[in-house]
């Protein structure tokens, strides 16, 4: 592998501050290609344990730290992430597959969380509550909820982690990370720069494990960890919310969507086409955020299919390392024919295909970018996630109709909306039961503000404010006078 800084290629897991090794080898493979990356260390539960003791250790002095002792921690963290993201954005695609422009982009979104958090930790302030009783007086403070474990998803390997492990050091909370096997690479590169940064040993630790349930009992159940947060597909946060319920933890899921993405007959269509491909395609289409289903209103469905058509067949398959590439493979050969049997079934029950629908001569994990209309609401590829390079198109005719449609899912997670009318913009997205709502825009997550789901699509946000609250408890303090 080609790396200016060859320190970035770890294959051991971090625990304690120490780089150690597993019980067996887990395989790293670059999915464009089948290549093999790197033999990790394959870690277990009895590693996960070391991990939480080694965070529960390291808590009581990283929590009594400063504001600005911490601030200052994260602040060099995030200085040498800029100084790497070349070679952080070479192992990302490496590991992942999305083109490099797209992973430069999630470092960089990646690092912008511990910045922005480095800086939110200096305002964490309590209260003075005008009392009820002139014998009493009343305040709050806000202190770290203790130690954190997190398990995240191969689909941001960066990014994802983040998103949590910013927050919860900058609150004075300790650690401890489970990424995906697939993508341990990233993790452990964020740790090596973590180290170089002064973060106490024990204060940030990764265990990466083939046996994500047996790792996954012990980040959930151990009575030490106060808090777990979890991204990834909503039936294994569901799995590991009951598993916190033995010690009733603080929980955070960022889980699965089904997002709905409507076009009303007063659009811009070139701007909802350019949304509608940077939701749909991006990271090819292995988004939570990914549009789901596409609704547009009658009036305007054929000439937004023609635009639609025209932007995708745009769209360059290959190697994310190849300049040029604007879509890489899907991350393991299971999802891309999980994907053909969506479009095959839907086709069979009367789906139109305007594009692709097949494999791709790249590899054996592409897929080609896939255009479907006729599609209808009681198809299996409009219930479920897709994850994949497939844009469904259906038709609607009254707003009240579509917001029916839209809502008629367990999931609430980012939603869209093309419209030049204001009134309507407003009452669309007043009415639509997600998380997120974006306008006249395709991409919107941000540092500044908070990301997460309602109903089936989770619980908590990330980002923001809100994202920081998520780590601290609210102690109410009375005193006698
Ligand atoms: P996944 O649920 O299969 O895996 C996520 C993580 O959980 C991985 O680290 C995996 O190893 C681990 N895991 C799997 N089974 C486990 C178990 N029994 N016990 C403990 N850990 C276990 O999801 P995925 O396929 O990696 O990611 C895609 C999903 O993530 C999609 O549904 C996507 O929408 C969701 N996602 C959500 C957000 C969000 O912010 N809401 C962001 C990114 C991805």
């Amino acid at each position: 592998m080609n790396l200016n800084n060859n320190q970035l290629l770890k294959t051991q897991n971090f625990i304690d501050g120490q780089w150690r090794d597993g019980a067996g080898k887990l395989a790293v493979t670059d999915p464009a290609n089948g290549d093999l990356l790197a033999e990790i260390a394959d870690g277990s539960a009895a590693d996960a344990e070391q991990a939480v003791a080694a965070a529960h250790a390291a808590f009581p002095a990283w929590s009594r730290k400063t504001a600005g002792e911490r601030a200052a921690v994260l602040k060099r963290w995030y200085q040498l992430i800029a100084e790497n993201r070349e070679d952080l954005a070479r192992l990302l695609t490496l590991e992942q597959g999305k083109p490099l422009a797209e992973a430069l982009g999630e470092i960089d979104y990646g690092a912008s969380y511990i910045e922005w958090y480095a800086e939110e930790c200096r305002r964490a302030y309590g209260q003075t509550i005008p009392t009820h009783n002139p014998a009493m007086r009343l305040h709050t403070i806000r202190q770290p909820v203790g130690v954190v474990t997190c398990i995240t998803p191969w689909n941001f390997p960066n990014a994802m982690i983040t998103r949590k492990a910013a927050p919860a050091l900058a609150a004075g909370c300790t650690v401890v990370i489970k990424p995906a096997s697939e993508t341990p690479l990233s993790a452990l590169a964020l740790c090596v720069l973590a180290e170089q940064a002064g973060l106490p040993a024990g204060t940030l630790n990764v265990v990466v494990g083939s046996d994500s349930a047996a790792i996954g009992k012990v980040l959930t159940e151990d009575a030490r960890v106060a808090k777990f947060t979890f991204t990834g597909s909503t039936p294994v946060g569901k799995l590991l919310m009951a598993q916190c319920a033995s010690t009733v933890k603080k929980m955070s899921m960022e889980l699965g969507g089904n997002a709905p993405f409507i076009v009303f007959d007063d659009a811009d269509l070139d701007t909802a086409v350019t949304a509608c491909v940077a939701t749909k395609m991006r990271n090819a289409g292995q988004t939570c955020v990914s549009t789901n289903r596409i609704y547009v209103h009658e009036s305007v469905h054929d000439a937004f299919v023609a635009k639609l058509a025209a932007a995708i067949e745009q769209l360059q398959p290959g190697h994310g390392l190849e300049p040029g590439t604007t879509l890489g493979p899907l991350i393991f050969r299971r999802a891309v024919d999980r994907v053909h049997g969506l479009v095959e079934e839907a086709v069979a029950n009367g789906a139109k295909l305007v594009l692709g629908g097949d494999f791709l001569p790249e590899g054996e994990n592409y897929y080609a970018p896939t255009l479907l209309t006729d599609v209808d609401d009681s198809m299996r590829i409009a219930q479920e996630e897709i994850f994949g390079p497939l844009a469904v198109v259906q038709k609607f005719r009254e707003e009240a109709e579509v917001i029916q449609r839209a809502n008629d899912t367990p999931f609430g997670l980012a939603a869209y909306v093309m419209s030049e009318n204001i009134h309507r913009a407003n009452r669309v997205v007043e009415a639509l039961e997600y998380g997120m709502v974006a306008c006249n825009a395709g991409v919107f997550s941000t540092t500044v503000a908070p990301f997460g789901g309602c109903k089936e699509s989770g619980i908590g946000r990330e980002g923001g404010v809100e994202g920081m609250a998520e780590f601290y408890e609210t102690k109410y303090c009375c005193y006698g006078v």
